[in-house]
């Protein structure tokens, strides 16, 4: 069968996506005035003397992007709890850019310090600022031996995965390269439990900003530039089941489970194919 799989590694929980269009132009301010959530608050306004700690608390509590579908660490798994769920409406709106002169802030490297303590506990190979309930446009990724070695040499080979050290960017645009494309199961933290086929680019460009406010241009294939999708699509307001194939939409438990007569194959394409409902 072919594999499964996630976004992450997998231990099967990953995600991906396409192209999108981080839009900005709304202030930090206008989320601040509009938010409900006081730490959600705190982490979006203008920034002076943010407290650390309710940003920290909840932030911390959120969750990283593609998760494993499991923990290291048991107790960890409560974590789930936290992390912004399907529905949610920081999920389903655009983020907005963070302002180049806020990068060097406390409050922006806090975020950006506990995204990555956050996805490398679950475990999860990205995560995206909006998931914690952060409406900022910044992800978090990163893809290690380890993780990979979760997923089977059969699915690494197709799915063109290699380990990557971690990446920090800030206000990501991403452009698709050439017309091939891939299927594979992705799932994600904020739709959990369950998994779907989703078509995505084999090649991207990602341009942005690290947090040391440099700008930055990175080109990825394969499940990379799979994860640098997927992250980007939750900027732009999108989560995997957006750009899913309906009909092999399925929990976890059922991944394995054969594919409806007709559904399209998990694997390499080579131009996106209208999905039929
Ligand atoms: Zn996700």
């Amino acid at each position: 069968m072919p594999a499964l799989l996630t976004l992450g590694s997998l231990p099967r929980g990953a995600s991906l996506a396409s192209s999108v269009s981080c839009s900005s132009g709304r202030s930090l301010f206008f989320f601040f005035v509009c938010c409900t959530r006081p730490w959600l608050a705190a982490a979006t306004t203008k920034l002076p003397g943010l407290p650390a700690a309710p940003l920290t608390k909840n932030v911390r509590g959120a969750v990283a992007l593609f998760g494993f579908g499991k923990s290291k660490h048991k107790a960890k798994r409560s974590k789930l709890s936290e992390v912004m769920q399907a529905g949610d409406p920081v999920l389903h709106e655009p983020a907005v850019e963070v302002p180049l002169e806020e990068i060097s802030s406390y409050r922006i490297q806090k975020v950006i310090d506990d995204m990555v303590e956050v996805m490398r506990e679950f475990p999860s190979v990205g995560l995206a600022a909006p998931q914690l309930g952060v409406p900022l446009q910044i992800i978090v990724l990163e893809d290690t031996e380890e993780y990979i070695s979760y997923a089977s040499r059969e699915e690494v080979e197709v799915q063109q995965r290699d380990p990557f050290d971690l990446l920090v960017i800030i206000n990501p645009k991403l452009k698709t390269k050439g017309s091939k494309t891939a299927r594979f199961f992705e799932g994600c933290l904020s739709v959990n439990g369950y998994r779907a086929l989703v078509e995505r680019h084999l090649e991207v460009e990602v341009t942005g900003f690290g947090r040391d406010g440099l700008p930055l241009k990175l080109e990825a294939v394969g499940w990379k530039a799979r994860i640098l999708q997927h992250e980007c699509d939750h900027l732009a307001g999108l989560l995997y089941v957006d750009k899913m194939i309906p009909r092999t939409f399925r929990t976890v438990e059922n991944l394995r489970l054969p594919l409806p007569a007709g559904c399209p194959k998990p694997g390499v394409c080579q131009e996106i194919a209208a999905v039929e409902p």
